[in-house]
C-alpha cells in the first residue's frame, strides 16, 4: 500500500541513470523530469522512480490519458486529488456538472436539464453521465506500465519486449501479446473508497500451471484492476492453448462471506482491453443510493 507520509523512490542516483523501459543511460537519454512509478490521477505522490527518462516520460502521458478518461468518475466519486486536484465531471453541451468541493460531492444542473433525478420512494438517486471516449489498449498499456515500474530488477529481463512497447508513443509500435486476450479482471466494492490508498500487487506463477506467470493488480477507491504482463519466453508453452484465467480475489470476499462489510458485496468484471479504436460507453445512469434527505441553506445568496 502506497504511504501518503513516505517518499520512495525506484532505482538508486548513480552517477550514470538507465531507464528501464528504453534501456538508454544517460548521459544519451535525459533524467530530470519528476517520474511518478504509477500515475499521480489515482492519489500517489509519493512513489517516485529515478529509472524512467525524459522521453519514455512524455511517451506514456499519452496513453496514461486513456487510463485517465477510462477512470475519471471513479475517481471524482472517490474525491481522489490528482496534479490539479480532485476532477470534476462536465456534460458535453450541458451546463450541468459534477464538482468535489469542500469534502462534498456537489450535483449541479443546469436550468430545465433535468439530467439529475431523486427517487424518494426508493431513496435512489440518479444522474445521466457520459464517459469521455478512450482506447482500451491505451488502458491495458497504462497497467502494464505500473506493473513494470515496480517489477524487481531480477525478474525484469523477462519483460524486455514488453519494456520495449511501453517506451513507444503510440499502441502498435513493438506491441506484445499478453497470450490472455488483454482481459482486466475488475472487482468494485461499494462503500466509501475501501482502498483508501492505492494497494499495488505483483503475483508470480510458481508452479508449472497453464496460466500466464505474471499478473498485476491495482486497487484504489472502490475497485480493483487485475491483468496478466507479457512474458514472451515464459508463457510459450501457453501459445495456441485454452487457458482459463484466474481472478484474484478481493480481499472484501472474506468481508462478505462475514457480512463485515455493511455497504454492500463486491461486484466482479471483466473487459477486454485488446480494441485500439476509441471506446465510447453509452450514456449511462449513475445510481447512488441515500439514507435520508436534509436540507441545508446554501451560503451563496
Ligand atoms: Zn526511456
Amino acid at each position: 500500500m502506497l504511504n501518503p507520509d513516505r517518499r520512495i523512490y525506484i532505482g538508486k542516483r548513480d552517477a550514470t541513470r538507465k531507464c528501464r523501459f528504453c534501456k538508454r543511460e544517460s548521459p544519451h537519454a535525459q533524467f530530470n523530469t519528476k517520474a511518478h512509478a504509477v500515475p499521480e490521477l489515482i492519489g500517489n505522490k509519493t512513489l517516485l522512480t529515478l529509472e524512467e527518462c525524459n522521453e519514455c516520460n512524455q511517451n506514456i502521458g499519452r496513453y496514461e490519458d486513456d487510463f485517465s478518461k477510462f477512470t475519471h468518475f471513479e475517481r471524482t466519486f472517490n474525491r481522489i486529488p490528482g496534479k490539479k486536484g480532485i476532477p470534476s465531471i462536465r456534460i458535453p453541451n450541458a451546463k450541468s456538472r459534477v464538482e468535489a468541493r469542500n469534502n462534498n460531492i456537489n450535483f449541479i444542473e443546469g436550468e430545465n436539464e433535468n439530467l439529475f433525478n431523486m427517487n424518494f420512494e426508493e431513496n435512489v438517486f440518479t444522474a445521466k453521465l457520459q464517459k469521455q471516449s478512450y482506447r482500451p489498449l491505451g488502458v491495458y498499456k497504462s497497467l502494464l506500465k505500473m506493473g513494470l515500474s515496480i517489477m524487481p530488477h531480477d525478474e525484469l529481463e523477462n519483460f524486455n519486449e514488453a519494456c520495449l512497447w511501453i517506451s513507444q508513443p503510440d499502441l502498435q509500435t513493438h506491441r506484445v501479446s499478453d497470450g490472455a486476450g488483454y482481459y482486466c479482471f475488475l472487482t468494485f466494492t461499494p462503500g466509501p473508497r475501501p482502498y483508501p490508498h492505492p494497494i499495488l500487487t505483483l503475483l508470480k506463477r510458481k508452479t508449472e500451471t497453464p496460466h500466464p506467470y505474471m499478473s498485476f493488480i491495482l486497487r484504489f477507491g472502490n475497485r480493483t484492476y487485475q491483468i496478466f504482463l507479457p512474458a514472451k519466453k515464459l508463457d510459450k508453452h501457453l501459445e495456441g492453448k485454452d487457458i482459463t484465467l484466474v481472478g484474484y480475489p478481493s480481499q472484501f470476499m472474506h468481508y462478505d462471506l462475514h457480512n463485515l462489510w455493511k455497504y454492500g458485496k463486491t461486484h466482479f468484471n471483466h473487459i477486454k482491453l485488446s480494441s485500439t479504436n476509441l471506446r465510447t460507453d453509452d450514456k449511462g445512469d449513475y445510481q447512488f443510493r441515500f439514507d435520508s434527505v436534509s436540507e441545508e441553506k446554501s451560503s451563496e445568496n
